[in-house]
């Protein structure tokens, strides 16, 4: 049998490229509390990818990074809106603030928060509503306009931005210039993986910088807790692999992108399309984490994944069950899910990852067809 092609290989940095960090943390004796090597990261992120516009905080990682925004962003109210079709980590963070998830709608080609659904919440819950916690699905550059004046005007918004660093729209660094918060996740699984970690971004940096403190304790300056704060602090040694991380990404992310362009390709060559096989509708350049793919209708993704085992290749189908579907959140006040159900039956995480071959996405869409 030809070999089996995995879900996912993560392929972090190999370590000789930060052994040179980690002596210098063998010198310097600093492992922790926001150290040089941590600052050091989050000031080149927002020099040479934000153009010095806000501030990041690092975090050990991106559920961490949700809490401690959503509670930090939240007004009065008790409800959290946001999508089912996410990771069970935004509802989840949404708990832990205190809030109860209420969840919305998607949009059939973006597979985001749909606008008109989202207002109908905003309409129908008001003051009820503390924070809005968007998904930006996928990696993509969800659209952030409306989003920054619904925040600044009324309702607090935190973006889980999960698999979107390094996305960029028109040329711009996702989130540059939000005034609310932004969640990175830098999870092995992820794009920019470094094991487990995270950022916090804002253009609002006294907002980041109540945000760091709460992630330090609550710690104000005679070191007396003042918020019900937690530890989200990364490691010097953490912060070590991020630098490395951060030196080869461009590489990286443009061997994500030629795999993404020959499933695109070869997509195109099957006329997959014209079966009703539907890619996802993304905004800007992202640095795919997998390859997400919706069957045509009557087509279940169950059946799909069985397939592509037998042939040995080993699928996903995220975000299947949606959040609404799963046991911690089945109690929770939603409006219709209709979209959201439809993609929970036929959506399917395909391979993607950095040593695959074209070869590999021939065999995986020919496998997908039968
Ligand atoms: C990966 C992911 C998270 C959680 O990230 P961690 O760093 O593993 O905590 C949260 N939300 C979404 C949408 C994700 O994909």
């Amino acid at each position: 049998m030809t070999d089996r092609i995995p879900f996912l290989r993560p392929s972090l940095v190999p370590s000789q490229s930060y052994f040179g960090l980690l002596q210098r943390i063998d010198s310097t004796h600093l492992y922790s509390n926001y150290g040089p090597l941590c600052t050091e990261f989050e000031a080149r992120v927002i020099a040479e990818a934000y153009d010095g516009a806000g501030s990041l905080c690092t975090v050990n990682n991106a559920t961490i990074g949700l809490v401690l925004a959503i509670q930090q962003s939240r007004r009065p109210g008790r409800y959290a809106v946001m999508p089912s079709f996410t990771f069970a980590a935004t509802p989840l963070a949404a708990q832990w603030a205190g809030l109860d998830p209420y969840f919305v709608d998607v949009d059939p080609e973006t597979w985001c928060l749909d606008p008109i659904k989202l207002q109908e919440a905003l309409d129908h819950l008001g003051e009820e509503i503390a924070v809005v916690v968007p998904y930006a699905t996928f990696g993509t550059g969800l659209d952030l306009k409306f989003y920054a004046e619904l925040h600044r005007s009324s309702v607090p918004v935190v973006v889980d931005a999960a698999a979107s660093f390094g996305t960029q729209v028109d040329g711009e660094w996702y989130g540059k210039g939000f005034p609310g918060f932004v969640v990175f996740s830098f999870h092995a699984t992820k794009a920019f993986g470094i094991g487990e970690g995270g950022a916090v971004y804002s253009a609002d940096t006294v907002a980041l910088q109540r945000l760091r403190r709460a992630g330090n304790f609550g710690f104000g300056a005679d070191r007396a807790s003042c918020d019900q704060g937690l530890n989200s602090k990364i490691s010097e040694y953490t912060a070590a692999i991020a630098l490395a991380t951060w030196e080869a990404y461009p590489e990286k992310v443009s061997r994500r992108r030629a795999i993404h362009d020959s499933y695109e390709t070869e997509l195109a060559a099957l006329n997959l399309g014209e079966v009703g096989w539907q890619t996802q509708k993304v905004r800007g350049a992202v640095p795919f984490q997998f390859m997400p793919l919706l069957s045509p209708e009557g087509v279940l993704n169950r059946q799909v994944v069985d397939r592509l085992s037998d042939l040995g290749v080993e699928c996903r189908t995220y975000f299947s069950p949606a959040c609404h579907q799963q046991p911690q959140f089945s109690g929770c006040p939603h409006a219709g899910l209709e979209v959201t159900e439809s993609l929970s039956r036929r959506i399917l995480s395909l391979p993607l990852w950095e040593g695959m071959t074209s070869a590999h996405v021939e065999r995986i869409l020919r496998g997908i067809t039968g």
